[in-house]
């Protein structure tokens, strides 16, 4: 190539370049330009990116009825095809048009549970870019949702007294209570196995000794839906007679009597030589104070009404349900009842205890209780048939 050729031939290049130049410098002048579209998606997080050749104008934003949602570019000429965008599920379609002249603006048909997030700007060497998180409530929705409780057996821990070493009160013809109150649980136990919808577990079916505790742990172990502790109750007062049913009180006993007895009946770990240990005890009150009062309700309404089937058959001691600190009661979450069937120390009333038809009709009265209990406070989840 010659001087002149060369100088000719850089000439032309310099024209040549200014030639496909002029066009693209034209263009800045006039504004941006959307290169392309890329779509992203993993789990519930999605994201639109648009490839623009300078740092973009733009407004986001959402329609209603269908959802779409509204990209608008200012001073923006669209340069994409939109061919290879890949919809992955996010939009049905996408449409652009030029608004007010020179609005490049894109409408993406959103689906059904597809969200507009938030739009953050990137700048690269080359180009810029707009990102458009999306969010998929679908996915997101996996989290667990507040479903209506299953529809189950209820589950009743039939809880008789002392048993073992522990006789519990005697009568005075020698008549225990550990006995007496065991031959009423397995005769509740069988009226509820023949009902629907129940499922019984009972701390102890034979004469062995299980401290208090041990009796909560098999409430809990079971996820007991009742708890039912039953005894026969004792006075100096031979003639007292009567029947009564207990609730657990975290303030004290509501009477004298309830507090004497709560005292009794918490004994039973001491009979068998284990004392509550101190350290359960803080833990349960800590419990107690959290949860008790919800159960505390539940159990007051199991009680009334066990009390109000206890009194169609027998003289009920107490006509309001009694509250005392009762170690077996402390569930803070399942509500609890301690029964005393009768006064084993009245002779008549230990007379009628140890008869297969007063026992009967005590385990009629508790079964009804406890069957018109969880039919009237829990019968969201059972499968009792009234
Ligand atoms: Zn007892």
């Amino acid at each position: 190539m010659t001087n002149h050729n060369r100088r000719t031939f850089i000439r032309r290049l310099i024209l040549a370049s200014c030639a496909t130049l002029l066009p693209v410098s034209a263009f800045a002048v006039q504004g941006n330009e959307l290169e392309e579209i890329r779509s992203y998606r993993n789990g519930s997080k999605a994201q639109l990116t648009l490839k623009l050749s300078q740092t973009p104008n733009y407004k986001v934003f959402t329609l209603k009825n269908p959802d779409r949602l509204v990209v608008d570019l200012h001073q923006t000429k669209n340069a994409y095809g939109f061919k290879s965008l890949n919809k992955l599920g996010l939009f049905k379609e996408v449409r652009w048009a030029m608004h007010h002249g020179d609005t490049l603006r894109l409408v993406f048909d959103l689906e059904n549970h597809i969200a507009f997030s938030t739009t953050s700007v990137h700048k690269n060497t080359h180009n810029d870019e707009l990102r458009i998180e999306l969010t998929d409530s679908v996915v997101v929705q996996h989290k667990p949702v507040a479903r209506k409780p299953e529809k189950r057996d209820i589950l009743v821990v039939i809880d008789p007294g002392h048993g073992g070493k522990d006789p519990g009160a005697t009568g005075k013809h020698g008549t225990h209570e550990k006995d007496v109150v065991l031959s009423i649980g397995r005769m509740l136990r069988q009226k509820l196995d023949r009902s629907h919808g129940f499922k019984v577990v009972m701390t102890r079916d034979k004469d062995v000794f299980i401290p208090l505790r041990e009796r909560v742990i098999i409430a809990h172990k079971y996820k007991a839906d009742v708890f039912v502790s039953v005894h026969a109750d004792a006075c100096d007062d031979r003639t007292v007679k009567g029947s009564s049913v207990y609730i657990l009180s975290n303030k004290g006993a509501t009477s004298v009597m309830a507090r004497r007895l709560a005292n009794r009946e918490n004994n039973s770990d001491l009979i068998g030589g284990v004392s509550l240990n101190t350290k359960d005890n803080m833990l349960a009150k800590v419990l107690l104070d959290l949860s008790q009062t919800g159960t505390l309700q539940a159990s007051t309404d199991l009680a009334n009404t066990v009390i109000s089937n206890l009194a169609k058959t027998e003289k009920i001691l107490h006509k309001r349900v009694e509250r005392a600190a009762f170690a077996v009661l402390k569930s803070p979450d399942i509500p609890s009842a301690l029964v005393e069937t009768a006064f084993i120390s009245n002779p008549r009333e230990e007379k009628k205890l140890r008869t297969k038809a007063f026992q009967n009709k005590i385990a009629d009265a508790l079964h009804d209780g406890i069957k018109r209990y969880c039919l009237e406070s829990i019968p969201e989840r059972n499968l009792i048939i009234s």
